[in-house]
């Protein structure tokens, strides 16, 4: 049992935070990123007496800054602690404070790792009900050791209707099993486009993938998210459509999202 125990993870909670909830993707491009954002302010919407964080751990590609319309040093607290970024009333980590925006991100293994432990234990996120999660796409050795750190409440799965996309989703799915993260179920993002003149809606990525692998791995379809316009622009220009525009169907897509995961 030694052994075995020295081989075991070691989970701390992130001091401060009750829930945290992860979101994640096989792939990139797929949404997570814009899934989290507005995840965060709608569980945030839902319920105003709970705090929520947002942390970004898209090491790589940290998208969370531009929309949260966020950027800057964050301050270092009394403890040596760094202090989030404040706004819509979500506060906010991501590597792209520690960073700058057009500094080369070519480290590798150790130095990833070495960012990964400070966005998880050296940030003061004072009392957070929810601490929202962007992680990077895929399953690589970020979430493996996210997901062994800190105890997670669950994880959300974002998802295009796209066949690679569902096998890369797909393995995301089996990998939160194996480190024993309830996967809450599945987003299926961008699954029909309707044309803003004539109505007429696409199915631009296929129709139903997301549900086909909700099936086969028994697990929910938390939400459809419509491509559309106004979620792309939204985020590009740091506005997110659910604190936006909080009476579109678009965000209200979001906000039953949230309800699907508390
Ligand atoms: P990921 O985090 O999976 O890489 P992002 O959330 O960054 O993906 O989204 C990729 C791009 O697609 C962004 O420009 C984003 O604004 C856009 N996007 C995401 N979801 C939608 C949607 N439902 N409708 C329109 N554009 C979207």
């Amino acid at each position: 049992s030694q052994i075995m125990s020295r081989g075991l993870p070691k989970q701390k909670p992130i001091e401060g935070v009750k829930q945290v909830i992860v979101v994640a993707s096989g792939k990139g491009g797929v949404g997570k990123s814009t899934t989290a954002v507005n995840l965060a302010l709608a569980l945030a919407a839902n319920d105003s007496s709970k705090a929520v964080g947002l942390l970004d751990v898209d090491v790589y590609g940290p998208s969370i800054p531009k929309m949260m319309n966020l950027k800057g040093n964050p301050e270092l607290s009394q403890s040596n602690l760094m202090r989030p970024l404040l706004n819509y009333g979500i506060a906010c980590m991501s590597m792209g404070f520690l960073v700058e925006e057009t500094a080369p991100l070519v480290w590798r293994g150790l130095m990833v790792m070495s960012a990964i432990e400070k966005l998880l234990r050296q940030v003061d996120w004072g009392q957070l009900d929810y601490l929202v999660v962007d992680m990077p796409p895929g399953t690589g050795d970020v979430q493996l050791s996210v997901s062994q750190n800190i105890p997670i409440s669950g994880a959300v799965i974002v998802s295009t209707p796209q066949d690679i996309a569902l096998m890369d989703a797909h393995k995301g799915a089996e990998m939160f099993r194996k480190v024993h993260v309830p996967v809450l179920g599945l987003v299926q993002n961008m699954s029909v486009f309707q044309c803003p003149k004539c109505k007429h809606k696409t199915h631009i990525f296929g129709a139903d993938g997301a549900r086909r692998l909700a099936r086969t791995l028994d697990l929910d379809i938390l939400g459809d998210i419509p491509l559309h316009l106004n979620i792309r622009e939204a985020s590009d220009t740091g506005q997110p459509i659910v604190f936006s525009q909080p009476e579109s169907d678009e965000a209200k897509a979001y906000l039953r999202i949230a309800t699907e995961v508390v």
